[in-house]
C-alpha cells in the first residue's frame, strides 16, 4: 500500500492520525524532524488497529508517552509514532490507584495527594506519562515507580492479547524494566499507596519541586538527565569535574546550572546533541575511566 493509501486507511478507521507530523513541538527537548505518521489512539481497540495496519504495511511503529526522555532524529523518523496520551482514565479504590498509561505522572501524584495517599511524592515534577515512567522505572529523591507499582496490563502486539504482569514480572532495576527487552505496550498500571497526612504529603511534594527548580535547568528545553548514574558516581559531578560545564556543540550545551543535563540553547539538532554526548563520554572516560551510558533514548 502506498503512503497516501495507508493514511486514508488510518483515517477511515476514525483514529486521530496525522501525516508528516512535526516532532519537535511534541518533545521536551524541542528537537526532531517529521514523522511519516503520528497517531493518538483513545483505547486498546484503536491501538491494536493501528499496530495491525502498521505491521500489514511493513511500517515501523514506535510507542511514545510525552517524549520527555526522547531525542528525535532531526532528519525525521520514517515510522508511525503512536502517542499514548489519550489513554488516560483513572480510578481510585481505597489505597489503590489504577490509571491508563497516557495519564500524566505529575497529575497522578497530585491525585494521590488529594486522597491523602502517600508514596508518589517523589514523582511530583517528573514530566511524562505513567507508561513512560513504568518503562523507564522513573525515580527521584529516593523513590521509584517500582516501589509503588503492583501490576500492569499490556498489549502483546504479536498476538493482540491483553496480559497482566505482576510487579516481579516487570523485572525492575535502576532505570530498567522488562519492556526494554520485550515488545509489550503498557495499557494501564496499578499502584498501591499508603494512607498519610495530606499536609505532610503536599509539603514533601513542594520540597521536591523546589529542589528541581533550584538545581535543574528548567528554563531550557531538555530531556532530563542525559546519562544514567554510573555505580559509585554521579554523572553530573564527573562531567563538571571534567571541565565540560557550558561546553557546546551547535545549539546543544552542557548546562551551566547542572552538568548532568544537556540543554537545547536554541536551534539544537539531534546531531549536535549526539556529537556533544560523544565528546562527554570520551572526555569523562579519559579523565576518570568511567564509561557513561545514555539515559535519553534516541529515536531515528
Ligand atoms: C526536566 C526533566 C526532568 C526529569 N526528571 C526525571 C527524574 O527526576 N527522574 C526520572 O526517572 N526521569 C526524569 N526525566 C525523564 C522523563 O521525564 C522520564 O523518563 C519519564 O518517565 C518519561 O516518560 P514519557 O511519557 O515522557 O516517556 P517517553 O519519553 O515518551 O518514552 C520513554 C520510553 O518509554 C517507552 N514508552 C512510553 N510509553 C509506553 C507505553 N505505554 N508502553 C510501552 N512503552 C512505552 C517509549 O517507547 C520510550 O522508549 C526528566 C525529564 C525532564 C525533561
Amino acid at each position: 500500500m502506498k503512503k497516501n493509501e495507508l493514511f486514508t486507511s488510518l483515517t477511515d478507521v476514525c483514529i486521530e492520525v496525522y501525516e508528516n507530523f512535526e516532532l519537535a513541538p511534541h518533545s521536551t527537548f524541542k528537537i526532531g524532524g517529521k514523522a511519516s505518521f503520528a497517531a493518538f489512539p483513545r483505547d486498546e481497540k484503536e491501538l491494536f488497529a493501528l499496530i495491525s495496519l502498521a505491521k500489514g504495511n511493513e511500517l515501523r511503529y514506535i510507542i511514545v508517552g510525552n517524549a520527555s526522555n526522547i531525542l528525535f532524529e532531526s532528519d525525521g523518523v520514517d515510522a508511525i509514532l503512536i502517542f499514548m496520551g489519550k489513554m488516560c482514565e483513572i480510578e481510585v479504590k481505597g489505597e489503590k490507584i489504577r490509571c491508563g498509561s497516557g495519564f500524566s505522572l505529575i497529575a497522578l501524584s497530585i491525585a494521590a495527594a488529594k486522597k491523602s495517599l502517600s508514596g508518589l511524592e517523589f514523582a511530583y515534577g517528573i514530566p511524562g506519562t505513567v507508561g513512560g515512567a513504568v518503562y523507564m522505572n522513573a525515580g527521584a529523591y529516593g523513590g521509584e515507580i517500582s516501589s509503588v507499582l503492583t501490576e500492569s496490563t499490556c498489549l502483546d502486539p504479536e498476538t493482540g492479547k491483553i496480559i497482566t504482569l505482576s510487579h516481579d514480572e516487570h523485572e525492575f532495576a535502576y532505570r530498567k524494566s522488562v519492556f526494554q527487552k520485550k515488545e509489550l505496550i503498557i495499557l494501564s498500571s496499578e499502584f498501591k499507596l499508603q494512607k498519610g497526612e495530606k499536609a505532610k504529603i503536599e509539603e514533601l511534594m513542594r520540597e521536591n519541586m523546589q529542589k528541581r527548580r533550584d538545581k535543574q535547568p528548567l528554563s531550557f528545553p531538555n530531556a532530563g538527565s542525559t546519562f544514567k548514574r554510573p555505580e559509585g558516581y554521579f554523572a553530573g559531578k564527573l562531567i563538571e569535574d571534567a571541565g565540560l560545564k557550558g561546553f557546546c556543540v551547535g545549539g546543544a550545551e552542557v548546562s551551566e546550572k547542572h552538568a548532568g543535563f544537556v540543554i537545547n540553547k536554541g536551534g539544537a539538532t539531534s546531531h549536535d546533541v549526539l556529537a556533544l554526548t560523544r565528546t562527554i563520554k570520551e572526555t569523562v572516560f579519559q579523565k576518570f575511566g568511567v564509561m557513561l551510558e545514555l539515559e535519553i533514548i534516541y529515536i531515528k
